[in-house]
């Protein structure tokens, strides 16, 4: 490969193939003027696209073979010949490759998608990647998107929702904002999503909560009644929940409202019912279960059909409880040994 340029490219980029035994037979035109010469045979085994505008450049009245790459500085251009030179010979993660793909990433990533190079567009797609600002992110999403690089893409749109402040004051964001409504719509339908899915999360961790406070009612219950909680006068060491759950059972057996149906107007016996009436539905022991009401509930289950949502809430309660008793679960003791040993090694 050789360059006959009319302005300074870097000499060092010409190198690779320089030496190549046979003589060069194909001529890459670029915009400003620069011929680069080339070997067919690298050319077409690197790219398909190249292989086809070689093919046809012979085939037409243009004998010398010359086929155009435009659009892009000739630095580039050479930058992209070297690569599919020096592909060949070193991998695409060496140090002097890293440092071409480094200076010239986004006109490579254009290149290597255009002729069709997947090798190399991934490594550019990574340099790129790495080069991202909340400066260029709109700019570097534009050609993402143009290059089908999906990943790319959502490594853009993360940083222009996480810094979206900084985002609005680059050339890009305002260009966009002027000339490209539909991109516009897409970041900002991209940015209202990403609130969404940040709520939902939310909402799916405080639903989180309230199932494992009442697997731990549940827990309490069993701990109260078929353990027998050790300290019924003091403040309860095992269950943070002991003391407030006693406290709502001593009003329960003393409140006038609590045979009104489903505890009534009082929301205190109300809660009380709830948490009985959980129990019963998570309870796998027979009728020997020493938790009061969890029999006349199962009774009263079996009668009727439970709804939908308390069966659901039974379910998560249920399986918050298992998740708990996992974490809770102490190690056999030949784990922490072998545990010991390993950290003993390290
Ligand atoms: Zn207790
Ligand atoms: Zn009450
Ligand atoms: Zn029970």
């Amino acid at each position: 490969m050789r360059v006959k340029s009319s302005n300074n490219c870097n000499p060092e980029l010409h190198k690779a193939g320089a030496e190549m035994g046979p003589p060069t037979d194909v001529q890459i035109v670029t915009s400003d003027g620069n011929t680069i010469a080339a070997h067919s045979s690298v050319l077409s085994s690197a790219s398909p696209v190249l292989e086809r505008m070689i093919d046809r450049a012979r085939k037409g009245w243009n004998s010398d073979s010359t086929i155009r790459i435009l659009g892009v500085p000739s630095d580039a251009v050479v930058a992209f010949v070297q690569l599919l030179y020096s592909s060949r010979m070193v991998p695409l993660s060496s140090p002097e490759i890293e440092d071409v793909l480094d200076q010239h990433c986004l006109q490579l990533l254009a290149m290597s998608h255009k002729y069709r190079v997947p090798s190399l567009k991934r490594s550019c797609e990574e340099a790129v990647a790495v080069q991202l600002t909340p400066d260029n992110a709109v700019d570097v999403l534009k050609l993402a998107k143009l290059c089908d690089a999906p990943r790319l893409y959502q490594q853009c749109a993360q940083l222009v929702a996480k810094d979206f402040l900084a985002v609005q004051e680059s050339d890009g964001w305002k260009f966009v904002q002027r000339h490209d409504m539909m991109l516009e719509l897409e970041i900002l339908q991209f940015l209202e999503d990403r609130d969404e899915r940040k709520k939902r999360w939310k909402q799916q961790r405080e639903a989180q909560k309230v199932y494992q406070e009442l697997s731990e009612a549940m827990n309490c219950l069993h701990h109260i009644f078929a353990d027998g909680c050790p300290e019924m006068r003091e403040p309860c060491t095992w269950f943070e929940s002991c003391q407030g759950l006693k406290l709502l059972m001593q009003h329960f057996a003393t409140c006038d409202k609590k045979l009104a149906r489903g505890g009534g107007g009082c929301l205190r016996c109300k809660r009380m019912c709830q948490i009985f009436r959980l129990h019963s539905s998570t309870c796998s022991e027979s009728k020997s279960c020493r938790v009061p009401f969890c029999s006349h509930f199962k009774t009263k289950t079996q009668a009727e059909k439970l709804d939908k949502t308390w069966r659901l809430l039974a379910k998560k309660v249920a399986t918050a409880k298992v998740m708990s008793s996992l974490a809770n679960r102490k190690r056999p003791e030949e784990v922490d040994q072998s545990w010991a040993k390993y950290m003993r090694r390290k």
